[in-house]
């Protein structure tokens, strides 16, 4: 057993027993891990509200060798990114960027990149109005597949290699964009508009706050926002269920503006 000290981003958590809850926490050092904070849920607990959703804190862990599940023994609040816990919509959001970790990261393995860019989309969505959500989520998401090796190829036919300008079709199974003449080679393929591919190619690019402060919601975003998920349910979760993507689809056709 090893006593670890880390800075920590709350992805997951359930209450097990009468006091306790077990997070799945995100960490700069250790990459992803769970661990089981004692008393947490009693009044007047040591851990007070570092263990809340999305909450970034500074941890102590003693990490057993060989076991999945860890003891947290200190945990301090650094930012509770306060703007998202009150917003069903912020929350949604949100929750697609925290399964995307979890499905992306095999359990214990550090990703400092990843774990920054999670901190900066939590504080983009706490900091947002309504309509830049989608943006936000859009270069986040683009950026963590780039991260883990699974970006798509924007600017050349994967197929051929031709350079690709304007409107033309995204291959979810083939990893990329493909030409008019190399479209049907994929039969997982969605038209896409020059637009959104070059949303998506600035969503890459810049950083998540400069999206956000560029761009608004709108036909070209939900398009860009839509075929990524798309492409994250091809990619990544092999056609499973992505319980936050559902979630948040369905409170997004549902809402009013
Ligand atoms: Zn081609």
């Amino acid at each position: 057993m090893s006593i670890q000290r880390t800075h920590a981003i709350v992805l997951r958590t359930r209450k097990v027993r009468e006091s306790s809850k077990i997070a799945v926490l995100f960490t700069n050092k250790c990459g992803r891990i769970s661990a089981i904070a004692k008393g947490s849920l009693k009044p007047k607990s040591k851990f007070g509200s570092s263990l809340e959703l999305f909450t970034r804190s500074s941890i102590i862990f003693y990490k057993k060798e060989n076991r999945e599940l860890h003891t947290l023994s200190h945990s301090e609040t650094l930012e509770s990114y306060e703007g998202i816990k009150d917003d069903v919509f912020k929350l949604a959001y949100a929750s697609v960027a925290a399964e995307m970790v979890e499905r992306l990261m095999p359990t214990e393995e550090p990703n400092e990149a990843l774990f920054g860019l999670l901190a900066s989309v939590l504080a983009e969505i706490s900091l947002a109005e309504r309509p830049q959500l989608e943006v936000i989520l859009s270069s986040y998401e683009l950026k963590t597949l780039c991260l883990v090796g699974y970006g798509p190829e924007l600017a050349e036919c994967v197929r051929c290699g031709k350079p690709v300008e304007g409107a033309a079709w995204f291959g979810l199974l083939s990893g990329g964009v493909l030409c008019a003449g190399c479209r049907n080679r994929d039969l997982n393929a969605l038209a896409i508009s020059g637009e959104a591919l070059g949303l998506l190619r600035d969503c890459r690019r810049e950083s998540i706050k400069k999206i956000r402060k560029t761009y608004s919601s709108g036909r070209v975003s939900r398009e860009a926002v839509d075929i990524l998920n798309a492409f994250f349910r091809a990619q990544i979760s092999e056609g499973a269920k992505v319980r936050s993507l559902d979630f948040l689809e369905r409170i997004r056709d549902t809402s009013v503006g």
